[in-house]
């Protein structure tokens, strides 16, 4: 049986069809095992007031479906999120993989991704993903007193633990994993010990560090312009990556990917960024809720970005409707002057439209919240991706640019410094204070020279 969609689901104008786009599944809804304190999903539960929060295997069956004949692509990924997937139980899983097998079409290959806390995982669920070549993200935001700042469960207990011990199943059974952390108050101040966490004790080489801007309302919509106090700065999550490029321009190029510093490379050799937040436009990763409600994107599950339900429209029809249509295009299309002229914007395009809720320094509306860090970080990264992209125009690897660091690093350190105030501006000419700019690269050229 279909649960009842909400009420007053639009009716819909056909638009451009995409050839392909990507939907955020979410089998549980809102509903988590956990409690973190800046998710910004949990409070979506009110939206389905009195739901068992489990999607049908009917409704799963008919999704499988038409979302596999609506992908015009040989290669399909569904994407599992919560809330908490893994709620739903392996053998709902089971049953959602044969029904892939059972609707792809020849020649075709289907992947899953699924995002989860990890707390619930065990040995069988790791065979399972292992099994069926699973992409498995794991929530952790560094060391334990990092992470435990705001990842904890229902009781308020800390959870690093638990992610821990799913990160040990994930390598003893070669799960494919990365590592989704979160940079917010707790632990945007230690940029160095959370990434060298995450690479030397996690062991992974794929992560990707997600700004918390959690609006401060009652609705928990993406309405009005305060933020939490468990949310980053704007100049501190720029210094957070700032920080971690130093160290992984000069050791793990190659070795360690980071998600935004792919999307940069891919910008400054003249490809698309793969995330869309970066993208001109967006309107292709959509998100769906336990019921077959469709809704524009994962960070717009609000009644008024509500597309429809699978029981009324077609995934086509609702994906490629005109509404969808002007949700990616106004990405591009409300860009405010202030981005229009901004030296970075080929690569940064404005960030996630649910960001951007400031003024510009001349009163425009519409400035993303990130704005001075996304400026500070692609201005910092830009000679180094000028590097890598020239080596890889070269068919040369990336990599190389390590050495080429190390050269000029043992040429700085050799020669006497002339001694610059920690709070003086940056001889560089970024503008900010020296501690904050190259004082931090001397800095990090220093730890790295002294950890060989
Ligand atoms: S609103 Fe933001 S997260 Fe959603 S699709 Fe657009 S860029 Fe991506
Ligand atoms: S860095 Fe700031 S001004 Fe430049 S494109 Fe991004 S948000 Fe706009």
């Amino acid at each position: 049986m279909l649960e009842i969609p909400l009420a007053g689901t639009p009716a819909l104008t056909p638009g451009r069809t995409p050839n392909s786009f990507h939907i955020m599944l979410k089998p549980s809804g809102a509903i988590c095992n956990l409690d973190c304190t800046y998710c910004y999903f949990l409070s979506k539960e009110e939206l389905y007031p009195g739901s068992d929060f489990r999607m049908p295997l009917d409704l799963l069956e008919e999704y499988t479906r038409q979302y596999i004949e609506a992908q015009k692509v040989p290669e399909v990924t569904f994407a599992w999120q919560g809330g908490e997937p893994t709620l739903m139980g392996l053998d709902w899983f089971r049953e959602a993989v044969a029904l892939q097998q059972k609707y792809k079409r020849p020649g075709m290959r289907i992947q899953n991704a699924l995002q989860t806390n990890g707390t619930l995982l065990d040995d069988e669920w790791c065979e399972f993903f292992a099994a069926n070549d699973f992409l498995v993200g794991l929530s952790m935001d560094g060391p334990p007193e990092l992470h435990d700042k705001y990842r904890v469960d229902k009781g308020g207990a800390p959870t690093h633990a638990r992610v821990m011990r799913a990160a040990r199943l994930f390598g003893e059974h070669g799960v494919e994993f990365n590592i989704l952390c979160t940079v917010h108050a707790g632990n945007d101040h230690h940029p160095l010990e959370v990434y060298r966490y995450l690479r030397d004790e996690v062991g992974t080489n794929f992560m990707q560090f997600i700004p918390i801007v959690e609006r401060d309302n009652e609705t928990g919509y993406q309405e009005g312009n305060r933020v939490t106090d468990r949310s980053v700065t704007d100049r501190q999550y720029g210094d957070f990556l700032i920080a971690i490029f130093e160290e992984w321009v000069r050791r793990d190029v190659g070795r360690v990917f980071v998600q935004i510093f792919d999307v940069a490379l891919a910008a400054w050799t003249g490809n698309r960024p793969g995330l869309c937040i970066f993208e001109e436009s967006c309107g292709t990763a959509l998100a769906m809720e336990h019921n077959g409600d469709l809704y524009s994107c994962d960070h717009y599950v609000e009644p008024d970005y509500l597309l429809g339900n699978m029981a009324q429209h077609s995934l086509l029809e609702m994906a490629g409707s005109e509404t969808q249509n002007q949700f990616g295009d106004a990405k591009r299309d409300t860009l405010p002057q202030y981005c229009l002229d901004c030296e970075v914007r080929f690569v940064c395009n404005g960030g996630c439209p649910k960001n951007r809720f400031i003024e510009t320094p001349d009163g425009e509306a519409g400035l993303n919240y990130l704005c001075a860090g996304y400026r500070a970080f692609f201005n910092h990264v830009r000679e180094p991706m000028e590097t890598m992209a020239r080596l890889l125009a070269a068919r040369r690897a990336p990599a190389e640019i390590m050495s080429l660091y190390r050269q000029r690093d043992q040429a700085r350190l050799a020669q006497p410094q002339a001694r610059v105030n920690r709070n003086a501006p940056c001889p560089c000419g970024s503008g900010r204070k020296y501690k904050a700019c190259c004082g931090r690269r001397r800095q990090a050229m220093r730890s790295v020279a002294g950890r060989g």
